[in-house]
């Protein structure tokens, strides 16, 4: 089985957001395309609480620059894609008509944990031999 991974498109990372990727617009009409070619498409979806520790904010400091998060250098980023903000949402001209579940990360307010918000895929998901992927952005995971 086929399936196809719709990662971060969300409006965040789209011109215009907190974390925009210049051009990232661009996967949309391509995403909404291929949907067709695989009979499971998830969506993952960055869903950090407000104060999340990869926030540049919620330690005084500057994006871009590097901390030791719990052991591990981190990436300090400007406040993005915070849990029922906008920028959180998926892209509006996203077709979600078919996306059978949303993999939300960055739940954790400490870490990059990541949650499984519909058991509907994640139980399909590890099986899966082959996968397609379509990415807004892969800067922060
Ligand atoms: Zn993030």
């Amino acid at each position: 089985m086929k399936a196809l991974i719709l990662v971060d498109i969300q409006n965040d990372f789209l011109p215009g957001g907190a974390l925009a990727v210049p051009g990232g617009d661009r996967v949309i009409p391509v995403a909404n395309r291929v949907q067709c070619l695989a009979p499971l498409v998830v969506a993952t979806q960055d869903w950090h609480p407000a104060g999340h520790g990869s926030f540049a904010s919620s330690h005084g400091r500057q994006p871009g620059e590097v901390i030791d998060l719990a052991g591990l250098a981190q990436v300090l980023w400007p406040d993005h894609c915070v849990q029922g903000s906008r920028g959180a949402q998926l892209a509006a001209r996203l077709d979600d008509s078919r996306i059978e579940a949303v993999l939300r990360k960055g739940t954790d307010a400490g870490s990059i944990a990541t949650a499984v918000s519909s058991t509907t895929a994640s139980a399909r998901v590890p099986a899966l031999p082959t996968i397609f992927a379509a990415a807004a952005s892969t800067k922060c995971w």
